[in-house]
């Protein structure tokens, strides 16, 4: 396993909640993330409702993206992220099934990594429109990695988009100073 020890990489992530308040719910989960020293949410989708998928006898989700800028290893990143979910009341009953809050790591530059705890990239990113139309609104179009390009080939291809609707725009403003000299 590799540990970034220096710099600063662009970490994207998917966020889903289907039970409570949905939006304050993911608004917190992104707080407490911009929180540590160690990261900064640098900009959050849309947020969109969405039908719920695989196991179908539950409530639509709310779902959204955001990049976040980091210095820690994808390793250390979804650590927290999970401790997250869990502080937000996650209780992992169902697979797929209804959730308070889902915080997945889908993409960090230069990363590939495949261990029981962590895929890189999320091996079911291309496939989830529910994933794709969120992170579509953030990664910047002249992106070198060729990002861009393949969610746009898998949208393009891609049937359940429909079960994707504009909910609202985000109202996120980070409070951190982190990185900002
Ligand atoms: P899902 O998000 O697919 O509904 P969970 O959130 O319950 O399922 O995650 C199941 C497991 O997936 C976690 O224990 C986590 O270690 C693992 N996992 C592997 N790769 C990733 C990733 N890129 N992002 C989030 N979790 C991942
Ligand atoms: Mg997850």
């Amino acid at each position: 396993m590799t540990h970034a020890t220096s710099g600063t990489s662009e970490a994207y992530i998917a966020l889903g909640a289907n039970l409570g308040n949905r939006e304050a719910t993911l608004l917190e989960a992104l707080r407490r993330l911009d929180v540590y020293p160690e990261i900064k949410v640098l900009r959050c989708s849309r947020m969109y409702e969405t039908d719920p998928v695989g196991y179908v006898d539950q409530p639509c989700f709310v779902n959204m993206a955001a990049v976040l800028q980091t210095t820690w290893s994808p390793e250390q990143l979804l650590t927290v992220m999970q401790r997250i979910e869990l502080e937000l009341g996650r209780e992992r009953k169902i697979r797929f099934g209804p959730r308070t809050v889902d915080l997945d790591l889908l993409w960090v530059e230069g990363q590939q990594i495949d261990t029981p705890l962590l895929t890189l990239p999320h091996p079911r990113m291309m496939e989830r429109a529910f994933v794709l139309v969120p992170l579509a609104d953030i990664v910047p179009e002249g992106e070198i990695s060729g990002l861009y390009r393949e969610i746009q080939q898998a949208l393009n291809i891609m049937d359940g988009k429909e079960g994707v609707r504009f909910w609202k725009t985000c109202n996120w403003r980070s409070e951190s100073g982190h990185f900002e000299n």
